[in-house]
């Protein structure tokens, strides 16, 4: 028996999976490390979490993971490894097995993504390291959005900008992937569907019949909703201030916009919801207002995108936990169709609409993972 792992580097996690090389690929173990960066944690799905003092990083996240693995399943044959990586740029529509050429097209698109892609491609290199003979395959989170309309894929700038890759190109594609591939399976009656993934990196996207029409992330992963630290949507004129007026350096922006702004810097408290939900600090209250006033703004755009609404999805760590979140989103839109039954949603029910709502409001949880898993099957 031969074996995948995956590894799905998030701004603030490592999630990773060993499977069993079948057709589906069979789990065997999942887990993640968690809050990188702060106090790491490694929690196996299907064992006790522990602190991992000394991990500051992706990298020695990723060894200790390793070294996680080797002792639980010693016998573990990987002949693939799949990676999620962010940015596919306009070359990648699929998933590939990695070349060291395609991996130096990949560097290159890492200040499209400075907070993901590099993480990730540090991943593929270790993993080329620890499985020199594995096949590697790259799972871009671009891809499930290349085919956006011209009018959702460009900005408003001369032609040329376009032709040269400045283009809206939406991210979390696995996580949507799945969700699609989950909606064929279970709702095929579902037709016009806006997901909403909310996690420490937070996006939405409008699905028509299990394909992308439109995402609220456009070139960068900054664009859209508030995130954890990053700020979302901006006036572009506030760059300009910050560095005509303020003296800023790109490098300093790209410091505040990634780092320093969402419910972190809104709060002036944490990225953590979890931690938000429990303050009473009044900003944590107003941090929490102005993330779920942006999810509702672009709830509407997204629905007018698609010309209607048959069903909504929350997913990511938000999306999947929070009822409070889920319920101040609903909040008033029956005149849409929308609406949250109170009980459903405590239980973090997977439907948690009313019987009989126009909308289908539901919370599934994502599984970025499997779908890495059935890349790497497939091309390993
Ligand atoms: P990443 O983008 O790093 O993969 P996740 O999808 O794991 O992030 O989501 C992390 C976010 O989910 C954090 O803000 C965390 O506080 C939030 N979260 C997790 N569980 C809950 C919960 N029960 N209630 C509210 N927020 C939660």
């Amino acid at each position: 028996m031969t074996h995948i792992l995956t590894l799905n580097a998030g701004s603030s996690s490592l999630k990773y999976g060993l499977y069993d090389a079948t057709d589906p690929p069979r789990p065997l173990t999942t887990g993640k490390v968690g809050r990188i960066g702060g106090t790491a944690r490694l929690s196996p799905a299907d064992g006790p979490a522990r602190d991992l003092p000394g991990v500051t990083d992706h990298a020695t996240a990723l060894i200790s993971v390793l070294s996680e693995l080797h002792n639980t399943h010693p016998k573990a044959r990987v002949t693939a490894v799949g990676h999620r990586v962010v940015h596919g740029g306009l070359d990648y529509d699929a998933p590939i097995r990695l070349t060291p050429e395609i991996l130096t097209k990949l560097d290159a698109l890492s200040p499209f993504a400075p907070l993901h892609q590099p993480h990730n491609l540090a991943g593929v290199r270790a993993a080329i390291s620890a499985f020199p003979d594995a096949a590697q395959i790259a799972c871009f989170d671009t891809a499930f959005h290349r085919n956006h309309p011209f009018v959702n894929d460009t900005f408003a700038l001369p032609r040329r900008y376009y032709e040269a890759g400045v283009r809206r190109y939406g991210f979390h594609g696995l996580s949507y992937d799945y969700i699609a591939s989950d909606l064929a399976q279970h709702e095929p009656d579902l037709s016009r569907v806006i997901v909403a993934h909310l996690g420490n990196g937070a996006s939405m996207c409008a699905m028509r019949d299990g394909r992308s029409i439109a995402s609220t992330m456009g070139f960068s992963a900054l664009d859209g909703l508030p995130m954890g630290t990053r700020s979302g949507q901006l006036d572009p004129g506030v760059v300009l201030y910050l560095m005509d007026q303020e003296g800023m350096s790109p490098g300093q922006i790209t410091e505040l916009l990634y780092n320093q702004s969402g419910l972190k810097g809104l709060s002036g408290l944490t990225n953590d919801m979890r931690d938000l939900e429990a303050s009473s600090d009044p900003r944590a209250a107003e941090a929490i207002d102005y993330f779920t006033f942006r999810i509702r703004r672009e709830l509407g755009a997204l629905a007018v995108s698609l010309g209607g609404l048959d069903g909504v999805v929350f997913c990511g760590g938000i999306g999947e936990n929070s009822a409070m979140i889920r319920a101040r989103v609903c909040e008033g839109l029956d005149w849409i169709g929308i609406s949250c039954d109170a009980d459903r949603n405590a239980a973090n029910a997977r439907v948690i609409s009313p019987e009989g709502s126009p909308v289908r409001v539901m919370a599934i949880p994502t599984n970025e993972e499997i779908v890495i898993a059935r890349a790497a099957l497939a091309l390993g």
